[in-house]
């Protein structure tokens, strides 16, 4: 099944960072993905800014091999590429002075769609902000996009939010999730409101709990001084683990317009209560065979942060009273998974006699890797013998379902980023969702910090720290195995 490209309208997007990591490994070659399928329009044009004293060749050549090295080139795509290339221009920039603000003014054209990308630390977000406007480049049909962490309290976030809105209208605004723009993620939407199987069963008369697991094979890295400031928490569960959370458990939006779904995923936030710090495991990975422990790594031989952590949240409405969502996300685990199960209730009574077994159905949404969904249904054990009963999963990922090779590489980068074009909001978080999900963790986050809460060791390639078995175990519920 070939799929459909809609090319954009013509734009402009000036990308500030674009020499940087996440312009060289996500944006650029994600761009070149969408030139190649013919999304992006004749005339559409990429500006990097940055401060490096870069000509357009020059930058020019730092994509090219930002692409081979990043992916999105095939051999025979060298003509392609060529052509892409020819879309770029850079213009040297002092996001904190006045140089080149002149150069890049006379450079983005007023009669197409302007996109700002704040590929930079946030403390530059009011900076750019202000001098777009100053400089009079931005209109009032710009939009600008930021990227995470956005704060990390919920009085940065404000003061964020602040420095971007004294400039620009919210409507204006992109803040990137990545994955709000992930293929299953979208699909969880079209699952639960375009199907009528689902959704009667949505609530607490049928799903006995929800478990959301984010789980990385790799350790904190290079980025041991920023994550080591963040933990867990901050880096992961009050933006990824928290949106995801919010698709599953929201209200059906009377229509899918930005406002409306954002409007819904709002409420579930509203609607969390707070956590027991009983229910909240914090965990930091052991030195093992394969690699440093995360004190190491982050070069913080007295560190606290976390860098597992595993909770059992509640949401205080009518749907979801007394179902538990348990979330967990954690570095140097054994496997790179992610996903969402909704684990339905067992049937109560078996009419099948000698079957012991609790059977339950559960629907399984995969992030990564093979981005997909299935389904457990109980069947008769094929064979002679009677009635046994056996679980087995109705397993569809959606490359091989879908039969689309594009699938396989549309990057949720590269989808976002072409709804920026499109001046769609549905998939980026609103000032206010960011606002609220920091007024829910920023409690639990001073609980532990103001305790000096000792993070308790896990093997690195495990499933994390004991304890966080137990929070399930204890309840007579298991975690999700991660399938190493
Ligand atoms: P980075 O590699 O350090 O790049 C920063 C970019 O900002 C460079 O292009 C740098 O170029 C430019 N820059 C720095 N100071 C500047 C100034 N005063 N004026 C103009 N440009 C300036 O950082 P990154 O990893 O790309 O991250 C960019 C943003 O994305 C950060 O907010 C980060 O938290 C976020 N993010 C990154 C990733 C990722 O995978 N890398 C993932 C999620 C979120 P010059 O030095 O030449 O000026």
């Amino acid at each position: 099944m070939a799929s459909r490209v809609i090319p954009v309208d013509p734009f402009d997007l000036v990308i500030f960072g674009g020499t940087g990591d996440l312009a060289r490994r996500k944006i650029l070659p994600g761009l070149f993905r969408r030139y190649s399928s013919g999304q992006m329009p004749e005339g559409a044009r990429i500006i990097g800014a940055a401060r490096s004293d870069l000509d357009r060749a020059g930058y020019q050549q730092l994509v090219n091999e930002s692409i081979a090295e990043f992916g999105g080139a095939e051999k025979s795509d060298t003509a392609m590429l060529a052509k892409f290339l020819e879309t770029l221009d850079y213009t040297p920039i002092d996001a904190k002075g006045e140089a080149g603000w002149d150069a890049l003014s006379g450079m983005v054209r007023k009669d197409v769609v302007q996109a700002f990308y704040f590929s930079v630390a946030p403390s530059l977000f009011g900076d750019l902000a202000q001098r777009l406007h100053a400089h009079k480049i931005a209109t009032d049909q710009s939009r600008i996009v930021v990227e995470k962490p956005f704060g990390r309290d919920l009085k940065s976030a404000k003061a964020l939010n602040k420095s971007l809105r004294d400039h620009f209208d919210e409507s204006q605004v992109y803040r990137i999730d990545h994955y709000l723009g992930k293929e299953t993620v979208q699909n969880l939407m079209a699952v639960r409101f375009g199907n009528v199987l689902f959704e009667p069963l949505w609530n607490n008369h049928y799903v006995d709990h929800i478990q959301i697991t984010v789980a990385e094979t790799v350790g904190v890295g290079g980025r041991g001084a920023y994550y080591d400031r963040a933990g867990a928490m901050r880096d992961m569960v009050q933006n990824h683990l928290m949106q995801l959370l919010c698709l599953i458990a929201m209200e059906p939006p009377g229509q899918f317009g930005a406002d409306e779904v954002r409007d819904e995923k709002l409420k579930v936030i509203r609607a969390l209560q707070g956590v027991d710090p009983h229910h909240i495991v914090r965990g930091q990975y052991d030195a093992g065979p394969n690699g440093a422990s995360y004190r190491e790594d982050a070069e913080n031989p007295r560190s606290f942060t976390e860098s597992f952590i595993a909770m059992k949240v509640h949401i205080n409405n009518w749907r979801w009273a007394g179902v538990p969502f348990y979330l967990r996300t954690g570095k140097r685990m054994k496997s790179r998974t992610s996903e969402i199960a909704v684990v339905f209730k067992d049937l109560g009574h078996s009419i099948f006699e000698g079957d012991e077994k609790r059977h339950r159905n559960i629907l399984s949404i995969r992030l990564q890797p093979n981005e997909g969904m299935d389904l457990q249904v109980t069947i008769k054990e094929p064979g002679p013998g009677g009635m046994r009963l056996v679980d087995v999963p109705l397993d569809m990922t959606f490359a091989e379902a879908l039969g689309d090779s594009d699938h396989e590489v549309t990057d949720a980068y590269e989808r976002l980023i072409m709804d920026v074009i499109r001046g769609n909001q549905t998939l980026f978080m609103r000032g206010d969702e960011v606002e609220a999900a920091w007024a829910w963790t920023d409690p639990l986050i001073n609980g532990w910090e103001g305790r000096n809460d000792v993070p308790k060791l896990y093997d690195a390639g495990s499933s994390g720290p004991e304890d966080a078995l137990m929070l399930l175990h204890r309840e007579g519920r298991k975690w999700r195995e991660l399938k190493g």
